[in-house]
C-alpha cells in the first residue's frame, strides 16, 4: 500500500488526546491500522501527553468536587458505543471491520443517485455527526460541494481524484469547513470510502442541490 495523504497532524493529535468524535476516530483509527508512518505519529503524541501531564503541578481540590462530577456524568447524554463484532474480512482495516460487524459483501447498500450508494454506521447515541461508506462507480462522482463541519474520508478500495490529487485505498482526505471539491471515480472497479462527517455538506449548482435530500447528508 503506497499511501501519500494522511490525516492532519491536528487530526492525529486529538486522536491521540482522545478529543477527537467518535465518527472520525472510525476513520483515523482505520487508517492507522494500514499507515505505520501515522501510528508513530500518534504513539509521540501519546508520549508527549503523558509527559506533559506528569510534569502538571497537582492542587487541592475543593470538597465534593468527586461528587459533582459524577452527577455531571450521570446527567449527560450517553449511550454505549456500538459494541465491536468480530468478523473476517482481510479486505477492511481492524476498526472499520469491528465496526461494521460484517463482511463488505453483506452490505445492503443504499442508492442515492446514480452510480452512487451509501451506507450509515452505527454510532453512540450522544455521539454527533455521520459515518458511513459510499460506494461510487467508474464514470461517477460526488458533484461540488462544502461543508458545514470538517470532513475526513478514507479510501479503501478503487481510486478518485480531486483537485487536491489522485487517492487510493489507504489515502486520507482530511477536509476542513470551508473547503469545496468536487471528484470523479477514475478506477475501474467502484471506489468505496469510510466517511465522518461533522455536519451535513452543502451541494452547489441545481442538479447537484437537487441531489441533497437523496444522498441524506
Ligand atoms: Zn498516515
Amino acid at each position: 500500500m503506497n499511501i501519500k495523504h494522511h490525516p492532519d497532524d491536528a487530526t492525529l493529535l486529538a486522536f491521540a488526546a482522545g478529543s477527537l468524535g467518535e465518527a472520525a476516530s472510525v476513520v483515523v483509527a482505520s487508517h492507522l491500522a494500514w499507515c505505520p508512518a501515522c501510528r508513530a505519529t500518534v504513539r509521540c503524541a501519546e508520549r508527549l501527553g503523558g509527559t506533559l501531564i506528569d510534569g502538571l503541578e497537582t492542587e487541592p481540590v475543593s470538597a465534593g468536587i468527586l461528587d459533582r462530577c459524577l452527577s455531571a456524568l450521570d446527567q449527560a447524554p450517553s449511550g454505549p458505543a456500538p459494541a465491536p463484532r468480530a468478523v473476517d474480512d482481510p479486505a477492511l482495516p481492524a476498526p472499520l471491520a469491528r465496526r461494521l460487524g460484517h463482511p463488505m459483501s453483506q452490505i445492503r447498500w443504499k442508492r442515492v443517485a446514480p452510480g452512487i450508494q451509501v451506507h450509515d454506521l452505527d454510532l453512540s447515541p450522544s455521539a454527533r455527526g455521520r459515518l458511513s461508506l459510499i460506494r461510487v462507480t467508474n464514470g461517477h462522482g460526488v458533484p461540488a460541494h462544502g461543508h458545514s463541519g470538517s470532513e475526513i474520508t478514507l479510501v479503501l478500495s478503487g481510486s478518485y481524484t480531486d483537485r487536491f490529487g489522485r487517492f487510493e485505498p489507504g489515502d486520507v482526505a482530511d477536509l476542513d469547513p470551508e473547503i469545496e471539491h468536487d471528484l470523479a471515480v477514475d478506477s475501474k472497479e467502484p471506489c468505496v470510502c469510510l466517511i465522518a462527517m461533522d455536519a451535513p455538506i452543502r451541494f452547489k449548482g441545481v442538479l447537484a442541490r437537487l441531489m441533497q435530500p437523496f444522498m441524506g447528508f
